[in-house]
């Protein structure tokens, strides 16, 4: 998708400040971080949100899971693992991305 934002951060034609790579999926900081750590982590191809995942998927949402566990298991004290669907819910970039954040105590529920 040429037009989505995530899309051409997967590809190299927008720059971000990438924390892991793996052959699916990439971890970045996020430019604006809501927490001490706040990385979002992708899948390189185009899915627009967490309601478009297929049985098919189960391998690569493995591969997010995986990444997202290693770069929350450097956060002391715990962290949050968070995906937004559809614009009540605050997603702003229609590519699925998981925000991994941590390095503050936080409240729940979420606002
Ligand atoms: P959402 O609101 O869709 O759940 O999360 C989108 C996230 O992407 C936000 O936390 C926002 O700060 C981040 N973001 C938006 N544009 C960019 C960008 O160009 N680069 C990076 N690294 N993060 C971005
Ligand atoms: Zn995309």
């Amino acid at each position: 998708m040429t037009d989505c934002l995530f899309c051409s951060i997967a590809a190299g034609a927008i720059p971000a400040d990438v924390v892991l790579e793996t052959e699916e999926v990439l971890a970045f900081n996020d430019i604006n971080p809501a927490a001490p750590t706040h990385v979002l982590v992708i899948p390189k191809r185009h899915v627009a949100s967490a309601a478009e995942l297929a049985p098919e998927d189960a391998t690569l949402l493995a591969s997010i899971f995986e990444v997202a566990s290693r770069i929350g298991g450097s956060i002391e004290g715990g962290w949050r693992l968070v995906t937004n669907v559809g614009p009540d819910a605050g997603q702003s970039v229609f590519h699925l991305h998981f925000h991994v954040m941590g390095g503050r105590p936080m409240s729940w529920p979420p606002g």
